[in-house]
């Protein structure tokens, strides 16, 4: 459920090997002594931020590929960052993982670190599929791997999927949704497949060696994920995330999409706080240098005005179904009343002063936001 308290995002710059649609921040197969000063420079970190944030209620271990890393490693982290920073007793503790990564030891270590909340990146049943996205697993790997958590009884499994390849039919994508739900995971997200620049991916759509599917089918792709998934007893609470209850709803992801302060640490993470955002610089090697010389690794940051706070905040809720509070957006000229027309052709219901977008408006959830905000 949502909370206001501070969440706390660590960034792991490492990956196996990279694939080819994927634009975060990773480097693959690093070596040993990488990893060390990486793990040495992120402790500096930590102290750093010691006494800046409130007890922290979510932790969020992501990347790259936590679940890569050794699970020595991860418990010389995870050690270290209990010590240092505060959190809440009801914390909740997320770590995405490979499938290939888990077998029954790693799961079994992960859970004693005090993980609670595993987000698998599947992606696909698919195996031609797999191979496209050059992901490093295959469809008997990632059943294993769901079979294994399900097996040490896990309180939140997450599956991450992705829709929308080239040539990729209604029927393969409804087959890796049944695959899906047979695990009856707590949480589900589909995320559209995007072609980030400087990726390989991005390469071969730019020589045209594929071609991305078309508006009409993203949105049929968009209206049968949500038809089966809410079919089967799902609350679409995000554009791309689904919760079999409102307690498996993500506390973490939530914070990002209403404002609510968060830490990042590590290489390329994002933090927020205030109406201030800070990144970190995108480098293993230059963000290790910055923290030996006792400096903070901050590549940027930026001090949002009232206006663009608002103008996220309309963003951010039509994202959602906790939707946009209309008192909050009475001083944008001809807000309100756009509202109210727009409930009238279906993208919105308002409820107790809220206009919550309906199935249409997630579809429409960008131009309705520059009808809203221009
Ligand atoms: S495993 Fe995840 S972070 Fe690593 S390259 Fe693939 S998509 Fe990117």
């Amino acid at each position: 459920m949502p909370s206001h308290r501070p969440g706390l995002y660590i960034h792991i710059p490492f990956c196996t090997r990279k694939c080819l649609y994927c634009g975060f921040y990773s480097v693959p197969s690093p070596s040993h002594g990488l990893v060390s000063a990486w793990l040495s420079s992120l402790k500096h970190e930590v102290l750093h931020y010691r006494h800046s944030f409130a007890a922290f209620d979510t932790l969020y271990l992501g990347g790259g590929t936590p679940t890569c890393l050794p699970s020595e490693i991860l418990s010389d982290l995870m050690e270290w960052v209990l010590k240092h920073l505060p959190f809440s007793s009801d914390s909740q503790f997320f770590i995405e993982a490979n499938p290939g990564d888990l077998t029954k030891e790693k799961i079994e270590a992960i859970k004693a670190m005090g993980f609670n909340r595993i987000n698998v990146g599947i992606q696909s049943f698919c195996d031609p599929e797999l191979k496209f996205l050059g992901r490093r697993h295959d469809a008997t790997e990632a059943v294993l791997a769901l079979q294994r958590l399900k097996d040490a009884c896990v309180e939140s499994i997450g599956i991450d999927l992705i829709y929308g390849l080239p040539e990729q039919s209604m029927d393969e994508w409804l087959r890796t949704l049944e695959s899906t739900i047979s695990f009856r995971p707590e949480h589900i997200s589909c995320y559209e497949l995007t072609y980030e620049k400087g990726t390989p991916m991005w390469e071969m759509k730019k020589q045209k060696e594929i071609r991305p599917i078309d508006e009409d089918t993203e949105r049929d792709f968009f209206l049968m994920t949500d038809r089966f998934l809410e079919e089967h007893g799902y609350i679409h609470y995000e554009i791309s995330n689904f919760a079999k209850e409102k307690r498996f709803i993500s506390r973490h992801n939530i914070k990002y999409w209403q404002h609510v302060p968060y830490l990042g640490l590590g290489p390329a993470a994002h933090s927020f706080c205030g109406s201030r955002r800070w990144w970190n610089v995108r480098d293993i090697k230059t963000y290790c240098k910055l923290l030996e010389q006792g400096k903070v690794p901050v590549e940027g940051s930026e001090v949002l005005t009232d206006e663009q706070i608002l103008m996220e905040y309309v963003f951010l809720g039509l994202r959602t179904v906790k939707g946009i509070d209309i008192k909050r957006i009475a001083d944008i000229p001809g807000a309100t009343e756009t509202i109210y027309r727009l409930e009238q052709q279906g993208f919105f219901n308002i409820k107790n002063g809220t206009a919550i977008p309906t199935l249409k408006g997630f579809l429409m959830a960008d131009t309705l936001s520059s009808i809203l905000l221009t």
